[in-house]
């Protein structure tokens, strides 16, 4: 037992092991102490027998260190759904942090005014921008668009009654109601129509007849009514509203910054087309079709806006520096849409054309079938999905590879892949592990293979 001890590996040698170039030392041997103790217990007892050598005894105390790391980390988005809201949503690419990294790692001049040096206002470094790129008179961020909501609707309706169509009334994600946020916020709703038809009539008599004051239109991003329907479009019911003097609000959910059509996209509305519809206030979500980090975009009048600003809660929703940065940058690249669709990762995602996604397929699939001889490993078509409450009704035809591995159940497959070094996330159908190209990030290819070879090893 005592000859078993003695054969442990030191410390010193356990330190200089190149598994550990770059980590802390404090941290290595911090580890390697906790490591070395239960062998010694496990020794003792009798529980061990057999004694790791310098290699192996590193790969446990690395073992442990990686056990150390975050919980929320970096994973591989197999599934092809592009807005993955488990899954982050928006991916961000690297773009899009590098002025974030520089604003963050010290001060910035987040609510001071560099020209005055005097305390400015943390919605000028993007309002202008949003502006612009919206026709909007005047615009503020928070931190995501259910916030928005709630913003809007306390600053512009608390007390007042609100008309919306009862196809609106709809659930986004979870617990989020617009009736409920309705209510918190202080207004009170007023139901008009039917699930599947309302027409302008139906909005004059809530304001004529029932005393609304305010008029709300939801964009139903997630899902869609088909067959007999009817509602009342923004233009018309914009017109309807200033002749009315009330304000309308239009919740847009998802929307894109840039025409979808002049960059091979999913048709759908543009932030842009809300605001000339004649919405009075529009909001949107920062992370859906807009590809950048969770924020919700507020853009409509300067004096509703003004309003809108100085609410009590505005304060209690307004975001950080770090999401500001990000954000500011997206929509710098806004600025030129064709960089925008390249350098914007969910705008890329969107319009990869399906010969691309296959050709991507194909390499894949090669690669695999060389480091796993033994897998049935397929190009196979996939239809890969928006996401995220965005687009309901477009399929998007994509391409991917089906994998099979030998004596073990597509369930054991997923489940592997998920708990991996590097979790991988993929989708079952037909009995089949499919992994779509189309979210697969351009770094993904060869850790996505790694992960596959660490389970081909086991
Ligand atoms: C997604 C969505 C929201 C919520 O937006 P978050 O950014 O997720 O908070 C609100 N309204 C509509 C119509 C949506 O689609």
């Amino acid at each position: 037992m005592c000859n078993l001890l003695s054969g442990l590996p030191n410390m010193n040698s356990l330190l200089e092991h190149p598994l550990f170039t770059g980590v802390g030392t404090e941290r290595v041997k911090q580890t390697a102490r906790e490591v070395l103790d239960e062998l010694r217990g496990d020794i003792l007892t009798g529980k061990a027998t057999t004694l790791p050598d310098l290699d192996e005894c590193a790969e446990l105390i690395s073992a442990r260190l990686n056990a150390d790391a975050n919980n929320l980390r970096g994973l591989i988005n197999a599934t092809g759904i592009v807005l993955h809201t488990n899954l982050g949503r928006s991916p961000l690419g690297t773009d899009m942090f590098a002025a974030a990294a520089e604003v963050c790692a010290g001060y910035c001049n987040l609510e001071y005014d560099l020209e005055t040096g005097r305390r400015g206002s943390r919605y000028s470094h993007t309002e202008e921008l949003i502006r612009k790129l919206t026709g909007a008179e005047a615009a503020m961020v928070v931190n995501n668009n259910a916030a928005a909501m709630v913003l809007i609707l306390s600053a512009l309706a608390a007390g007042k009654k609100v008309a919306i169509s009862r196809g609106e009334l709809v659930e986004i994600g979870g617990s989020f109601r617009i009736p409920e946020i309705i209510e918190h916020s202080g207004a009170k709703l007023v139901e008009i129509g039917s699930t599947n038809k309302t027409r302008l009539s139906d909005y004059i008599e809530a304001v004529n007849n029932h005393g609304a004051e305010v008029l709300l239109k939801v964009h139903t991003s997630n899902y869609e009514i088909i067959g007999f329907t009817e509602s009342v479009s923004v233009p018309e019911l914009a017109a309807y509203a200033k002749s009315a003097g009330l304000p309308l609000l239009y919740d847009m959910g998802s929307c894109y910054l840039t025409d979808p059509e002049q960059l091979g996209l999913p048709a759908g509305e543009t932030a842009r087309s809300g605001v000339a519809a004649g919405a009075d206030v529009i909001c949107f979500s920062g992370d859906k079709l807009m590809g950048s980090v969770q924020a919700g975009i507020i853009a409509g009048d300067e004096e509703l806006i003004a309003k809108i600003k100085k609410h009590p809660l505005a304060r209690a929703m307004r975001p950080d520096k770090l999401t500001l940065s990000v954000l500011e940058t997206s929509l710098r690249l806004y600025k030129y849409p064709d960089e925008a669709a390249m350098r914007i990762p969910v705008l890329a995602m969107l319009r990869a054309s399906p010969s691309e996604l296959f050709s991507r397929s194909t390499a894949l699939s090669n690669l695999l079938n060389d480091c796993l001889p033994n897998w049935s490993i397929e190009v196979c078509e996939i239809m890969d999905e928006t996401g995220g409450g965005s687009l309901p009704n477009v399929r998007l035809p994509g391409w991917g590879v089906s994998l099979r591995a030998p004596e073990m159940s597509v369930n054991e497959l997923e489940y592997k892949l998920r708990r991996g070094r590097i979790p991988v996330i993929i989708r079952i159908q037909d009995d089949k592990a499919l992994i779509s190209v189309r979210t697969l990030q351009p770094t993904d290819d060869a850790r996505l293979i790694q992960a596959l070879q660490d389970i081909a090893k086991q």
